[in-house]
């Protein structure tokens, strides 16, 4: 199969992410930054993103970012992509976003190739809420559907069922989404091979042009850690081991590269043309910002972040960031290079040799042991390597 990034690599866009940190309920697995009983925030926390929106980041007067925003009404930078991420985006009402795409329209230029993605959850979702985000310019639609199985959606915890999911997905189609993604998770508790291959088979017939399908992982500070990590596990509903994880992961790669997929990152599988524009500008650790409670942004090798609590992020007011004086820096990220390398990496296509520069020992260690190999003058994650990936991350960390 031709690969669309192998042989055009793409141009590395301008990215913008805006976190909305709400959910219905938190599911059992999640250790995102999100809020379940808040909602009763959204409004001020709408308020509170305009303002930081109205206040982009900047270096200082004397040094002025790259153009990324308009100033002074000229003309600045040019955004790709636009990612409304959660948390739960579909809880905010669409006269929310007709106020927060007007402010982003004042500062950034929007072209009708911008992606404008957002996630969705099917138990907060109708056909006439997705015509209104659609008519709003939302053109990439996300659903987090995470498996067709109800047992295994109720030990999930999440709040929707299959026949929601299945029924999202159509009222999508006909509010006019043509760009959809399904996000799905393997190697559930209890999950047989069986029941992932007929997950998957339905998540094929729907066609979505996207999938994103990830192993369950089991986080701390999560119910999940408290069942499966802490006590003895007495459960009913074991989680898969390594040896099904592996052959449920094999079966993902091979029915949707032969279903005409491409398989660009270690986790996500387009239809030729449709691979997420904003996501591989983060994993070619390219420029984005972000905007909301815990957004993280990243800019020319520096990053900062907002803080987490939402009650924090709204009483800042009008959160004015600052590449150097950031409201906080991760500094457990190690330098903008390795993450170059471990974020790079992700990505099937892998890095050219020459950003490997002082790792020779490192990747001689990987090739030996069979998880990188060389490819048109590349390293790259091998088959076994795809699976194995964080015993390769660890070592460029
Ligand atoms: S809906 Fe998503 S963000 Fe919200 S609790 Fe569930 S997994 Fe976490």
């Amino acid at each position: 199969m031709t690969s669309s990034i192998l042989h055009t690599p793409y141009p590395i866009p301008q990215s913008l992410y805006i976190h909305i940190p709400f959910c219905k309920r938190k599911c059992n697995y999640c250790d995102f930054v999100s809020y379940a009983g808040k909602e009763e925030l959204i409004d001020e926390y709408v308020e509170a993103l305009c303002n930081e929106i109205n206040s982009p980041p900047c270096q200082s007067e004397t040094n002025p970012p790259p153009s990324l925003f308009k100033r002074g009404g000229k003309e600045g930078g040019e955004f790709s992509t636009i990612y409304f991420g959660g948390g739960t985006p579909t809880l905010l009402k669409p006269e929310h976003y007709e106020r927060l795409l007007g402010f982003l329209k004042m500062i950034i230029i929007f072209k009708k190739e911008t992606e404008i993605s957002m996630e969705s959850n099917p138990g907060t979702i109708n056909l006439d809420y997705l015509k209104e985000i659609r008519s709003l310019g939302i053109n990439r639609l996300s659903i987090g559907v995470q498996s067709f199985n109800d047992v295994h959606l109720k030990t999930l915890g999440r709040i929707h069922n299959s026949k929601e999911a299945v029924q999202a997905y159509k009222d999508a189609r006909a509010a006019g989404f043509e760009n959809m993604n399904l996000d799905l998770m393997y190697a559930l508790p209890g999950q047989t091979l069986e029941e992932w291959r007929t997950d998957l088979r339905q998540a094929l017939s729907l066609n979505p042009e996207h999938l994103s399908i990830y192993n369950l992982q089991v986080e701390e500070n999560t119910p999940f850690w408290n069942i499966f990590k802490t006590y003895i596990p007495q459960t009913s509903y074991p989680l898969p081991n390594e040896e099904t994880e592996l052959a449920m992961y094999e079966f993902t790669i091979k029915t949707l590269t032969d279903a005409g997929y491409h398989h660009y990152e270690i986790s996500n599988f387009a239809k030729p043309g449709f691979e997420c524009k904003h996501n591989i500008n983060y994993w070619k650790n390219g420029n984005y910002i972000g905007f909301g409670a815990a957004a993280h942004s990243h800019l020319n090798g520096k990053r900062w972040a907002n803080p987490d609590s939402l009650e924090e992020y709204i009483g800042s007011g009008s959160v004015v960031r600052n590449v150097e004086h950031p409201t906080s820096i991760d500094s457990s990220r190690a330098t903008d290079r390795q993450d170059s390398i471990f974020l790079g990496l992700r990505l099937l296509e892998g890095l050219p040799k020459a950003k490997f520069a002082g790792f020779e020992k490192e990747i001689g260690e990987l090739m030996r042991d069979g998880l990188l190999e060389e490819k048109n003058s590349n390293y790259k994650l091998t088959r076994q390597g795809l699976f194995l990936g964080n015993l390769v991350f660890e070592k460029f960390v």
